[in-house]
């Protein structure tokens, strides 16, 4: 039988971090046919693996969708690029490996966007479920599930000087953001497997490929859904000079990430109807949400220069043999670093109030920014990014035409809001009280915001900010948003959106992990016919 015959039970759009764990949760009853679908490829390559390599993965074209928003007018006008990983993992093969869960209070307020069942304790069992922890087995990790998380194999003295500093700042040691509280400081856990990246594809997709009911299609351009009745039928894609339908009698489930999500519904005609005649689109449901409450976490560098040895300058020829050997036996040193080896969370005004504010601590500096060059300083040195993470700008996707090889048009401007840009000013003070208290104080060389007073700083983090890549919201559940809160579209039958567009209001955190619990959560209501 030709693929375009079968009836597919369950058809998923996107193999990214949420695709692969639905693909792996719903192929798992053997009387499921399921097909997923997506634009990039396996990720197979080995720059995608060692934890590294990273700034050679997101940016680049061959991994990434580099989607370009417009001129953000808070920031000189320049185009950002949103990264968005185009390949087997979606975001989890290109991210910074960073474990964070959020807060309980994010999920106990997503109740005040009118939704329901997503309080702290009715998502911990999903992040359970997909946890294969190295810690033990507790009330808050499991050691049971497929994703295994490690703890940090990357030492330098840098890091316990900077959690040291911390803790004389006043800032309580922290040795796990994902348990009781999420205030203090102290190393992460990373999605990683023996000093290898473990991203979505790894834990749920490619241990699954032998089963017989999925089929996975890779390198196809998803269209639009095949809408009859107010209720979908099939899906369109098209590659390079052909179309082709693909059938479902069961449900179709959009997993394309914040920027691809709503620009599928939008080329099915589900949005906002001004949006959609203008494009030549038959409208199926007028919503205004889809699209809408594009949300990140607001960003800015700071590099510290500092007496001793950091990982960007051990990355030599002369040094490389030794961290080699190291990383492929034991698994550790340097090359198996996260994006970064500590974090930090803290309130703004009371320090030990709820936090709304993130450092990412690396002890190695690197200069880069997508689709530029990766550039290592010859000096040693610290790199530290901020990120506010309640932020109240927000932005937007739309589609720039129904073709959709055309990209999205991306409207956010990450300093719109004028608390953001206080919040992150009394922020960055924060970090330079602790990058100037003892222990770490003393490998210090050059503190940059030290000196600088309120305008300066505001200057200074407009020249040095970037997006926290944690784009979300664009598709959300509640009584605003175009899903209801078991993740089904609003008037439209056999259709749920299930990635980090459903987020109503952007976690406190890094957000790969919440993605897998949605997942999750979300294979859950389908296989309960919920
Ligand atoms: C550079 C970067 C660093 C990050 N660092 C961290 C971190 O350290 N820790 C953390 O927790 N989170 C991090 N994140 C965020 C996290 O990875 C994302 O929140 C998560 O991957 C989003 O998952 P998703 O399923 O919503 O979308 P994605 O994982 O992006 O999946 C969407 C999939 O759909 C496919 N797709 C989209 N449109 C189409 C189409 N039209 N046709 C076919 N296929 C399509 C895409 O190719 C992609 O594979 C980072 C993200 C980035 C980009």
């Amino acid at each position: 039988m030709s693929l375009e015959k079968i009836e597919w039970d369950y058809i998923i759009l996107g193999a990214g971090t949420a695709g692969c764990v639905l693909a792996n949760r719903l192929s798992a009853i053997k009387n499921n046919k399921v097909l997923l679908l997506e634009a990039g490829y396996c990720d197979t390559s080995i720059k995608i693996k060692i934890p590294a390599l990273q700034p050679y993965v997101f940016g680049k074209k061959e991994f990434d969708w580099c989607y370009q928003a417009q001129p953000d007018k808070t920031r000189n006008n320049i185009r950002p690029i949103w990264p968005a990983g185009k390949v087997w993992g979606g975001g989890s093969s290109l991210n910074g490996m960073i474990y964070i869960r959020g807060q309980k209070e994010d999920f106990n307020e997503w109740k005040n966007y009118g939704v329901d069942g997503w309080n702290y304790e009715d998502v911990l069992k999903f992040f359970l479920k997909s946890e294969n922890n190295e810690e033990e087995n507790s009330y808050y990790h499991s050691q049971n599930g497929l994703l295994k998380i490690s703890n940090l194999k990357s030492n330098h003295l840098l890091n316990d000087a900077f959690i040291d500093a911390a803790s004389n700042f006043g800032l309580p040691k922290n040795n796990d953001f994902n348990g009781e509280t999420q205030i203090g400081s102290g190393k992460v856990q990373a999605f990683q497997k023996k000093g290898l990246r473990h991203n979505a594809s790894s834990a749920f997709l490619k241990p699954i490929l032998k089963r017989d009911n999925l089929k996975v299609i890779s390198g196809v351009l998803i269209n639009k859904l095949i809408i009859k009745d107010s209720k979908v039928i099939g899906i369109n894609i098209i590659n390079k000079n052909y179309s082709k339908n693909f059938i479902s009698k069961g449900e179709v489930i959009v997993s394309a990430g914040s920027i691809g999500s709503p620009m599928i519904l939008q080329r099915s005609g589900i949005g906002d109807a001004s949006l959609l005649k203008q494009n030549d689109i038959k409208v199926e449901v007028n919503h205004k949400a889809v699209g809408e409450n594009l949300q990140d976490h607001p960003g800015v560098y700071c590099e510290y220069p500092v007496n001793i040895s950091t990982f960007n300058t051990e990355f030599k020829f002369n040094k490389m043999l030794k961290h080699g050997l190291n990383w492929l036996f034991n698994g550790s040193g340097p090359i198996s670093t996260p994006a970064a080896t500590c974090c930090a969370f803290f309130n703004t005004n009371k320090i030990l109030d709820r936090p709304n504010a993130q450092i990412h601590f690396s002890p190695f500096s690197y200069h880069y920014s997508p689709l530029s060059k990766l550039h290592l300083p010859k000096y040693p040195a610290i790199l530290t990014g901020t990120c506010i993470l309640n932020p109240e700008t927000k932005g937007r996707v739309s589609i720039s035409s129904k073709d959709p090889q055309q990209p999205p048009i991306i409207e956010h401007s990450l300093w719109d809001s004028e608390k953001d840009l206080k919040n992150m000013v009394k922020a960055l003070k924060k970090l330079s009280q602790i990058m100037s208290s003892k222990p770490i104080s003393k490998y210090i060389l050059n503190n940059p915001i030290i000196k600088l007073n309120d305008i300066q700083i505001k200057d200074f983090i407009k020249s040095n900010s970037f997006l926290g890549y944690h784009a979300s919201g664009t598709c959300c559940m509640g009584d605003k948003g175009i899903l209801n809160s078991n993740l089904k579209v609003k008037s439209i039958k056999n259709l749920r959106v299930i990635d980090a567009s459903v987020m109503p209001k952007i976690i406190r955190g890094n957000t790969n992990a919440t993605v897998i619990m949605i997942a999750e959560k979300g294979a859950d209501y389908i296989l309960s016919k919920r």
